[in-house]
């Protein structure tokens, strides 16, 4: 058996514009841009990544913001329809009052005994806020506008919708060491057994089609794995079940590995290390344009192409 992951990795969603993606994030729910690189496969968008203080796994949310008109995408089954970040039970009010202010649609509810703010990001991706007493990893950001008890404490959920749950559930209990945690009207609850933060992945069926992958849905979430021998022993098992993997691809910050499932959602498999202070101090995080060695010789060319990009300005809570 391959090791089993404790929980999520990243979620890279696909976005629009880049300055009011990052002000969203940033400004918003009080993330830190801890990186501000480009997509190494399209060299031409923006890879941005917006987690906790110091970029911890399984606390950050990536985006390709592609700037080209026409380009929403279409949700559907196959996709991650919600992305849920842990915040403390104490904090759902001060949320949903922050998120109402902003003009942001939010709706409460109760999902297995936890309270939920669901709402969309400005490009149509779904995210929610679920005050629960669960694990965490995350590190206070303290230059965010959000005071430190409040600040999003790291992935707690995704929700993936399929048009049949049984071929997803069987890759997440006989491949990934998850177990199925209940059932609560039409979404099936599964836990990573490392039980770990970010260790639950909820599937919902869908009647709608497949999906369109553009800007609004997920591209792909991402579980962390301890190293590359754990992605190879996946690899191994993924070909086994003729599910076509990638092979294993150096993405800089970790080590990847890629898969689609059978319910048609993209999974990436990443490794903790080296992690975003590979190539810029911990101060400085996302402050700048950052590229692999192997793109650093078109740094001209590569930031002649980039669409414009305004960085955000949080205004720190504590000022
Ligand atoms: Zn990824």
């Amino acid at each position: 058996m391959p090791p089993t992951t404790p929980g999520l990795h990243h979620v890279t969603a696909i976005a629009g514009d880049p300055t009011d993606n990052a002000a969203f994030y940033v400004e918003t729910l009080g993330l830190r841009m801890v990186k501000r690189t480009v997509n190494h496969d399209d060299t031409g968008t923006y890879h941005f990544y917006f987690g906790d203080g110091e970029g911890t796994p399984g606390t950050n949310i990536t985006f390709f913001p592609w700037t080209d008109a026409g380009r929403q995408g279409e949700f559907g089954a196959g996709q991650t329809r919600d992305t849920a970040y842990l915040i403390d039970p104490e904090a759902v009010d001060y949320w949903a009052e922050r998120l109402a202010d902003t003009g942001v649609d939010v709706s409460r509810s109760e999902r297995f005994g936890d309270e939920v703010l669901s709402f969309s990001d400005p490009d149509g991706i779904g995210l929610e806020l679920i005050g629960a007493d669960a694990p965490s990893d995350a590190t206070p950001w303290p230059d965010s506008p959000v005071p430190e008890e409040h600040q999003l404490r790291g992935f707690h959920a995704v929700t993936l919708a399929v048009a049949d749950v049984e071929p997803t559930a069987e890759i997440l209990t006989d491949v990934l060491g998850y177990d199925h945690e209940g059932t609560e009207g039409n979404r099936h609850r599964y836990r990573s057994e490392a039980g770990g933060p970010g260790s639950i992945v909820d599937l919902v069926e869908t009647d709608a089609g497949r999906g369109r992958m553009a800007v609004g849905t997920v591209h792909h979430v991402a579980f962390e794995v301890p190293d590359v021998e754990a992605e190879e022993q996946l690899l191994e098992v993924f070909e086994e079940r003729g599910l076509n993997p990638s092979g294993v691809i150096d993405r800089k910050y970790f080590t990847s590995i890629y898969v689609r499932e059978p319910g048609g959602v993209l999974f990436e498999f990443a490794t903790p290390a080296p992690g975003f202070t590979a190539d810029e101090p911990l101060a400085e995080l996302g402050s700048r344009l950052t590229l692999p060695e192997w793109l650093e010789d078109e740094r001209d060319a590569i930031e002649a192409q980039l669409p414009a990009f305004e960085p955000p300005e949080p205004t720190p809570a504590d000022e």
